[in-house]
């Protein structure tokens, strides 16, 4: 119904029907409060908003309740929805039939299948964790996330833990993050006078870049098909350099796609708000509105997994990759975090009094110190064979980790570091000292788009991560090193004779020892590398480098500290983000390597052979002299072709050398040294070819094909 459709379509009659359609699949509260008794409503809310265990007795009412509920819209199977670490979301669907002794069935559901179910974990990266004699895996309901419907199956978002107790999904750090984070910054308000907060949470709002291309083209090349990106390609005569295509007029089978994806995820309880192009021809971005960071991790893997399915509806294909095409701006994912307590509180908000001020400054110090102290493993976190091919092009920051504060927020640090009021910054109201003056604004259109972390007016933006992964492994990092520098802020603050006068000593250490890492400049030109390294701030350009640095003392003694990873479990991630890189890069190259043998050296020949052809031609007519571009070609063709099978044979080379090396780490590392470059020296000769061979003879579509033409 929405193929091919140039005007956008019309979907809702009134503001009534979106408003109904909002969250229709969703296991919300609203739902709960309608179809739940009384004190088994309030036991749901008191598990999420008291952080209070869940008893089985509830789970048997909830579940029931579910699934009367999901049996409304057509729904017969339910399924455990997890994130294990393969940066996807994992379900297996059991229907809700139980078999009567009459032959028949009814419909079942209890609170034992809602709160716990049991899966094979073998099949599953574990990192070396586990052995496969002991593979059982469990999920484990997680309420803090609505249960929703896809499709015809109830969905139960959940953590997935081995049978042992080790993690091996995504959800359970990042709930014990949130946790840890919520515990230290509680403490810190409490030294505030707020001792009405109980709890604060993390709020995440991401950004999702992503292109829109023709089926129909992706399904003709093998490298899109295969690794979501072109491992072959000139970048076309016309690219991004008009600056035509970021905010531009959305045509209308993209605003269809559009509409169609809204709709869905709206329908999910996902408040997608902004849509538009982004600055590469065919390339969009999605944005929702915030929530708490681990409902918006578990929506923004639907937000991706929906985008590729309407896609297909509208013969599109969605490219999540981070870097689908070369010599064109690449994809990220924008990660906006903030703090807020129960209260309502946004902890990064700058406040009205000097009272508030101090502690707006004493978070945002924290932050700049934990980033400060934490690099590497932030850098980990959005390190993917992707991400690689995007961080510090000219489209992205570069992998060094600083923050971009402004020049008013670094002036008021700079003012508490040495004690002196704040001068040179203009309408800056704010005072420090003991006279207290009332209002502090922070001009938020201070906007710095180098940046890798940027203050935004209420919130930091992380910049580095990229289209393609999962949000919540920089969330994890995040919440818990933030929370570390809270825990030693109020370790030192607590029981201070003079709260005010050791806060701001604490603040004045902190600041001094940490604000190196605070960049407002250009952070993708030359001199900031020069300047990054003098300050001794870490440049770990890929992957296997940021992995070299991911088991370091001080990141195991972090994530212990604060009971989110064991020691064994940090290294178990390592081998399986290392592995997943070397896996990405060969499964890439091996795909070159079959286009390269089986399509473009045929095509190569072919032309060479339809040339001969007119060449032979041309000399039984006694036109011999006129030969003189038949046999340029010819020798050009033959010397390239050459060249291909020499790089080809190179790169198979590479590959058998990589399949023999045991180690992970010396395994990525080689992909990245010997590897990598072998697949380079193929695809320039492979480019070249494709930039004379005639078109009729080029088997896949080429850049300019794609790009322009929906
Ligand atoms: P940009 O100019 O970078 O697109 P926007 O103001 O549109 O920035 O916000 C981008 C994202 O940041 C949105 O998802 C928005 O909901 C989210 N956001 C806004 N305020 C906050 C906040 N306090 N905490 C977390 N995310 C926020
Ligand atoms: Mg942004």
């Amino acid at each position: 119904m929405f193929q091919n459709q140039n005007e956008p379509q019309h979907f809702y009659d009134n503001k009534e029907d979106v408003i109904n359609l909002f969250g229709s699949k969703v296991f919300n509260y609203t739902v709960m409060r309608k179809r739940l008794p009384k004190h088994i409503y309030k036991a749901m809310v008191d598990t999420v908003l008291k952080d209070l265990p869940l008893d089985e007795n509830v789970a048997e009412v909830v579940a029931s309740a579910m699934k009367d509920w999901a049996m409304e819209y057509g729904v017969t199977h339910f399924s455990h929805w997890f994130q294990p670490m393969t940066g996807i979301t994992a379900e297996k669907h059991e229907a809700f039939i139980s078999p009567t002794t009459e032959g028949k069935v009814i419909m079942e559901f209890s609170g034992k299948e809602l709160i716990k179910g049991e899966s094979d974990a073998s099949s599953f990266p574990s990192g070396g964790l586990r052995a496969t004699f002991e593979a059982r895996g469990y999920t484990a309901w997680d309420p803090t996330s609505f249960a929703f419907i896809k499709g015809t199956t109830l969905c139960i978002p959940t953590t997935f833990v081995s049978f042992s107790g080790e993690i091996l999904d995504k959800k359970t750090p990042l709930l014990r993050s949130d946790k840890s984070l919520s515990k230290e910054a509680v403490r810190i308000l409490h030294l505030f006078g707020k001792t009405d907060v109980k709890k604060v949470n993390t709020n995440v709002g991401a950004e999702q870049e992503y292109f829109l291309i023709d089926r129909n083209d992706f399904k003709k090349r093998k490298d899109l098909t295969l690794t979501g990106r072109t491992l072959f390609g000139n970048r076309p005569p016309k690219g991004q350099e008009k600056d035509d295509h970021y905010y531009g007029r959305i045509r209308g089978r993209v605003h269809s796609f559009m509409c169609d994806l809204d709709r869905e995820l709206w329908q999910l309880g996902i408040p997608s708000k902004t849509r538009h192009n982004e600055s590469a021809p065919a390339q969009h971005e999605l944005a929702p509105v915030y929530t708490n960071t681990n409902m918006a991790t578990d929506n923004n893997q639907l937000i991706m997994e929906y985008m590729q399915k309407v896609a297909a509806r509208h013969n599109f294909a969605c490219l999540l990759h981070e870097k689908p095409f070369q010599g064109i701006n690449g994809s990220g994912k924008h990660n906006n975090w903030s703090m807020t307590t129960n209260t309502g509180e946004n902890l990064l908000n700058p406040g009205d009094t000097l009272q508030d001020n101090l502690q707006f400054l004493t978070f945002v110090t924290a932050f700049v110190e934990a980033v400060d102290r934490y690099p590497e493993m932030l850098r980990c976190t959005i390190a993917t064979a992707g991400n690689d091919m995007r961080l510090g092009g000219s489209e992205a920051p570069p992998a060094i980790l600083s923050i971009f504060l402004g020049e008013q927020l670094t002036a008021a640090l700079e003012s508490l570091e040495t004690g002196a009021p704040i001068h040179a910054v203009s309408d800056l109201i704010m005072d420090l000292g003991i006279e207290a003056v009332p209002s502090f604004k922070i001009d938020n259109n201070d906007r710095n788009r180098t940046s890798p972390m940027a203050f935004t007016g209420n919130k930091f933006e992380f910049r580095m991560l990229g289209s393609n992964q999962s949000i919540a492994g920089p969330n994890i990092a995040l919440n818990t090193m933030v929370a570390q520098v809270l825990r030693e802020f109020a370790d030192q603050l607590e029981g201070a004779d003079n709260f005010e006068k050791a806060l701001r000593r604490v603040l004045k250490n902190s600041i001094r020892n940490h604000k190196r890492v605070i960049f407002n400049g250009n952070n993708y030109t030359e001199h900031w590398l020069q300047e990054a390294r003098k300050r001794g701030l870490p440049n770990l350009k890929s992957t296997p480098e940021a992995f070299a640095n991911y088991c370091l003392d001080k990141n195991i003694l972090l994530f212990e500290n604060h009971n989110i990873y064991t020691g064994p479990e940090l290294m178990a991630r390592q081998e399986i983000h290392l592995s997943d890189y070397s896996e990405t890069i060969t499964i890439e190259a091996r795909t070159m390597l079959t286009i390269a043998k089986r399509e473009i050296l045929p095509a190569a020949l072919a032309y060479s052979q339809d040339i001969a052809t007119g060449y032979a031609q041309k000399k039984m007519a006694g036109l011999e002299a006129l030969t003189a571009i038949e046999d340029r070609l010819i020798q050009k063709l033959s010397q390239d072709c050459d060249e291909l099978v020499a790089d080809i044979d190179r790169l198979e080379m590479t590959l058998s050398e990589n399949k023999d090396i045991a180690n992970s780490q010396n395994r990525a590392n080689h992909c990245h040294d010997t590897v990598i470059p072998a697949m380079k020296a193929l695809r320039l000769v492979a480019d070249r070819l494709e930039s004379y061979v005639a078109s009729r003879h080029w088997p896949f579509p080429i850049y300019e094909d794609i790009l322009y033409y929906i």
